[in-house]
């Protein structure tokens, strides 16, 4: 009976792949075709960016977080997944990629002792336009299947930025400056802090949010995305 009922949940709810939108047999969040060709990041990777060794480019650059970590680089499917997600106002992605992402917490960060996860946050303005922030679905859902904390709103974006992609590298760095905000900074003092959002492209985004919790006093900072550019833009 439980089956019918699937069966005939899927015939009116299709399941879609969470990557290309291709319709899928209920209970499956990713075709075939998707999963043999994720671009899962599985060579030695730098430490500091997280990135394989071989396309690295980091040169030893200094951030204000300690470890960064994703389990894809931003390309193929996944780029079309994260685009699905974010601009086609589908949220069904949210599980998976935090699946994905747990599970290269565990490989990369598993001896470190979280105390809760937070979100790169959004502006009031695009939280009202898009009604939800996309890294924050991903955090509770990171939170659930790991069991660490989930705390929202720890950084603020008090306000609106150029978005980072359209500009060039010189740039980044000073259009973020003071864009965020810690509006209680005993939240994070002495506090192993997880940062979670959804990709990092030149990793100055997180690399701001990052120095906030540093400035408020955190312990240690670590990063998690679903995806990172093969090279740093
Ligand atoms: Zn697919
Ligand atoms: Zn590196």
């Amino acid at each position: 009976m439980k089956k019918k009922r699937n069966v005939l949940l899927s015939l009116i709810f299709p399941e879609r792949c969470v990557y290309c939108g291709a319709r899928v047999p209920g209970g499956t969040p990713v075709c075939e075709k998707c999963r043999k060709s994720l671009p899962r990041i599985e060579e030695k990777v730098c430490p500091k960016c997280g990135r394989g060794k071989k396309v690295c480019d980091c040169r030893g650059k200094e951030n204000y977080f300690d470890g960064i970590a994703a389990p894809f680089y931003f390309s193929g499917c996944v780029r079309n997944g994260l685009h699905i997600f974010k601009f086609r106002n589908s949220t069904s992605g949210a599980g998976e990629f935090a699946r994905e992402m747990a599970e290269t917490l565990k490989q990369r960060f598993g001896d470190i002792a979280f105390d809760f996860i937070t979100e790169v946050p959004v502006s009031r303005k695009s939280l009202r336009a898009r009604g939800y922030n996309q890294s924050a679905l991903i955090a509770k859902e990171l939170s659930s299947l790991t069991g660490i904390p989930y705390k929202s709103g720890v950084i603020e974006k008090i306000y609106e930025t150029r978005a980072q992609h359209g500009l060039p590298g010189y740039l980044r760095t000073g259009n973020l400056s003071g864009v965020y905000d810690l509006p209680e900074p005993s939240a994070v003092k002495d506090k192993t802090v997880l940062l979670c959002d959804d990709i990092s492209t030149s990793g100055e985004t997180l690399n701001e949010c990052a120095k906030m919790l540093w400035l408020g006093g955190a312990k240690s900072i670590y990063c998690i995305t679903l995806a990172l550019t093969p090279v740093r833009k």
